[in-house]
């Protein structure tokens, strides 16, 4: 039975590089909540929806989209990822209460909750500012730079692929302020509920070195 990893933390802790490395490790799909909805909102050919051009005002400012919207896209994407045989990596998702309580016993019923793992990366909000505001995102692969460890302020080239870097709306320094608020008060609700439902959950110091905090990760899941 494939495995479902729930990643949890603030905006800037290191969600999307944890969920690419678990991802590789252990064959899972990676669902990064965040992107999907941005290429769903800004594609042009979805502006003529009334909803999207709704979704896309709450996404830019920062706050979080619809929730029954939401619910349904990610249910539906999961299923699809079920059905073709993998397991999953969430990064993102569920965000709020009313989406966890639509989209977790789905997964259980898909996944059972014995291989369901829930795991909250968590950093202090000075440190989660700090990181998003010099984030350079590659246009054309997504990949993030890691601001501790490279000069932010002018990359030329992704060293991935070679594309060009952008800064995301969404990490301007006011529009983080409000990521955080959202996550505080609409997200961190979830965890006491996940936990009734009998799912493990770990909070990790994401303070550390991505590969330090996959390796703490790892050994949680009794894997070496
Ligand atoms: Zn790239």
């Amino acid at each position: 039975m494939q495995k479902v990893i729930i990643l949890y933390g603030a905006p800037g802790s290191g969600k999307g590089t944890q969920a690419n490395l678990l991802a590789s490790k252990f064959d899972l799909i990676h669902f990064d909540t965040g992107k999907f909805f941005e290429a769903v909102v800004h594609d042009p050919k979805n502006q003529k929806d009334p909803q999207i051009k709704e979704e896309r005002k709450l996404f830019d400012s920062g706050k979080l989209m619809t929730p029954a919207f939401v619910l349904e896209t990610v249910k539906r994407e999961a299923k699809e990822i079920h059905k073709a045989g993998f397991g999953i990596v969430f990064s993102g998702s569920p965000r709020t209460m009313f989406e966890a309580e639509g989209l977790v016993p789905e997964l259980i019923k898909l996944y059972e909750k014995k291989n369901i793992h829930v795991f909250v990366l968590d950093v202090p909000a000075v440190e989660s500012i700090k990181r998003n505001s010099s984030r350079m995102m590659c246009r054309f692969c997504g990949y993030g730079l890691l601001s501790a460890y490279y000069d932010v302020r002018n990359p030329k080239h992704c060293p991935v692929c070679g594309g060009p870097f952008y800064k995301r709306v969404l990490d301007n320094p006011e529009t983080i302020k409000i990521r955080l608020k959202e996550y505080n008060e609409r997200t961190a609700p979830i965890f006491g509920y996940i936990k009734k439902q009998g799912i493990k959950q770990l909070k990790v110091d994401a303070r550390p070195a991505p590969f330090k905090v996959y390796q703490k990760i790892i050994k949680e899941l009794g894997i070496k």
